[in-house]
């Protein structure tokens, strides 16, 4: 049966000679594996469409829930982000992120615009490194289900405090008097305007979040707090994580 859909390529992997797989995030049927046949040889019409970060509609054979890349019409592609080993060791890394996150065969449209909107100003490079990493582990853990209850003090429900303790395991707040004697790990503490900008990424529509400002003193603040969360939640830790990181301290 052939099938149309519309998607990103998050990863390729090699096979053979010739041929490739591709993990797909679409529109419509969540994350699929492609076999692509040909694709790395130099006439292959198809070469381009092949490639992590090339989002287009895919014209797929299906049988069986297994898909063969029949032709493609690149929609954008975001292989600018190659060139500069910080932007292309993000891009990995958000790739990675939703290619653990994203099990479920249901479509997910909200994690597909998060991660073609971060691509979009990464490869822009209108905005901070570690603010599009920031909204990027955030809004991923909140997109699939995670959101954390940002009202106020779970307790209290006192909506804002000069400091908040910031539970990341629970996903909860609580003022500094009721979270007492409580242990601090996996705890994060959180000024007003930290807690502005975790508010701002978790709660607000999509086209707004990419518009937050962030001083730079509070960018390493923010960013260590999201990826924390993102952790926490995920259980896992990321290689590409480790790698982006050691690019900051070169
Ligand atoms: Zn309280």
């Amino acid at each position: 049966m052939l099938t149309t859909l519309k998607g990103l390529v998050l990863r390729e992997r090699s096979v053979g000679e010739n041929d490739k797989f591709l993990d797909i995030l679409t529109d419509s049927a969540g994350l699929i594996e492609v076999s692509a046949k040909g694709v790395k040889k130099q006439n292959s019409k198809n070469a381009s469409v092949s490639q992590a970060f090339c989002y287009a509609n895919y014209c797929l054979s299906e049988s069986g829930g297994r898909y063969i890349l029949n032709s493609a019409e690149p929609i954008r592609t975001f292989f600018g982000v190659s060139f500069d080993l910080d932007k292309f060791a993000l891009a990995n890394y958000f790739a990675e992120m939703v290619l653990y996150a994203e099990t479920e065969e249901k479509p997910n449209d909200e994690v597909l615009r998060l991660i073609l909107n971060s691509l979009h100003f990464l490869a822009l490079g209108n905005r901070e490194n570690l603010l599009l990493k920031s909204i990027f582990e955030l809004r991923l853990i909140c997109d699939i289900g995670l959101t954390p209850n940002l009202i106020g003090c779970c307790e209290c429900f006192e909506y804002s405090a000069p400091e908040m303790q910031f539970d990341l395991k629970n996903g909860r707040l609580y003022c500094q008097s009721c979270f007492g004697g409580r242990s601090l790990e996996n705890v994060e503490l959180l000024d007003e305007r930290l807690l502005h900008f975790i508010r701002f990424i978790a709660l607000s529509d999509m086209q707004k979040i990419f518009n937050l400002t962030v001083p730079r003193d509070y960018l390493k603040l923010l960013s260590g707090i999201c990826e924390r969360y993102a952790e926490i939640q995920l259980g896992r830790h990321f290689k590409t994580l480790d790698f982006f990181k050691s690019l900051q301290n070169g």
